[in-house]
């Protein structure tokens, strides 16, 4: 595949994580893996130069791509070409009002996110109340493992992710697959919507999201410890809710599963309600 950069003289800005595909058999297994079919509503998220945006537009129904650098955007125009189904969006991807964008149709979302956002990028689009199918993102090799791990060796983010839907470490993207070359390895990474899931939660997230982010206020602390000081509950109440659901309470946060912690999170609402 041509260098699209270079063809457009365009000088790659490291402050926008501009790195951008070059490898055609890369960008294809990451448009493959969202799994397109016709009709389908897709958005891009750092469209760039539009490696994965031409393939996205031939095979999505709809596509909206979101750019922040303006100056990319007339390369952009030129690579897509006049096609209709695709519309280009200059703005902010952490900004962008999701459900109003979506409308309610459900959405398959790709991004080969810059470094700096992926975290924010992923807590925006999983809160963000939309229909969404599955989320493909390109990231470093180091979050991708983070995000798929298992306990004893779960995080806030892992949980996160996990609570909303079923990620898969797809693939490893090295860094001669970009220009110019990162110098750290990426991942591509599927995150799939989780409907059995969605049945059995019958906790708010915000509740949820209280017990698991006191849980890990202290890395590596006991849980009794980090619950009880994080949500303001004696050690003896929390000793109670902890063996309530068969955790004991010397244990520590990256051991707990994510239905571990759905069953202690929904025990400490019924002892607070
Ligand atoms: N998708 C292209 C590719 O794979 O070749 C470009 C990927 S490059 C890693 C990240 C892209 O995201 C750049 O085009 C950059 O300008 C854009 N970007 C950075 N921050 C953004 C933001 N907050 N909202 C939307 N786009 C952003």
């Amino acid at each position: 595949m041509a260098n699209r950069v270079k063809v457009h003289g365009i000088q790659p800005r490291k402050s926008l994580g501009q790195n951008f595909l070059i490898d055609e058999g890369i960008t294809r297994r990451i448009v493959d893996a969202a799994g397109i079919e016709p009709g389908d509503f897709v958005i891009e998220i750092g469209p760039g130069v539009g490696a994965l945006t031409r393939l996205l537009a031939e095979r999505a129904g709809d596509l909206v791509a979101i750019e922040l650098d303006q100056t990319l955007i007339p390369a952009l125009q030129e690579e897509l070409g006049e096609r209709s189904n695709v519309r280009i969006l200059h703005a902010d991807a952490l900004e962008v009002d999701y459900a109003a964008l979506t409308q309610g149709r459900p959405v398959r979302i790709v991004a080969n996110l810059p470094y700096y956002i992926t975290s924010h990028a992923i807590r925006v689009l999983l809160e963000s109340h939309i229909h969404w199918r599955c989320i493909v993102l390109t990231v470093q090799l180091e979050v991708a493992q983070r995000i798929v791990a298992k306990p004893p060796d779960m995080s806030l983010l892992a949980i996160s992710v996990q609570y909303y839907g079923k990620p898969e470490l797809l693939f490893r993207v090295p860094p001669g697959a970009f220009y110019p070359q990162p110098s750290i390895d990426s991942a591509t990474l599927r995150i799939s919507r989780d409907e059995s899931l969605e049945e059995t939660v019958d906790i708010a997230a915000a509740a949820f999201f209280r017990w698991v982010k006191a849980g890990f206020s202290q890395p590596r602390k006991q849980i009794r410890n980090n619950l009880s000081t994080g949500l303001g509950i004696t050690r003896g109440v929390t000793e109670d809710i902890l063996r309530k659901v068969g955790i004991t309470p010397e244990r520590r946060a990256e051991t707990l599963s994510l239905s571990e912690w759905l069953a202690l999170a929904q025990a400490g609402a019924e002892v607070s309600e």
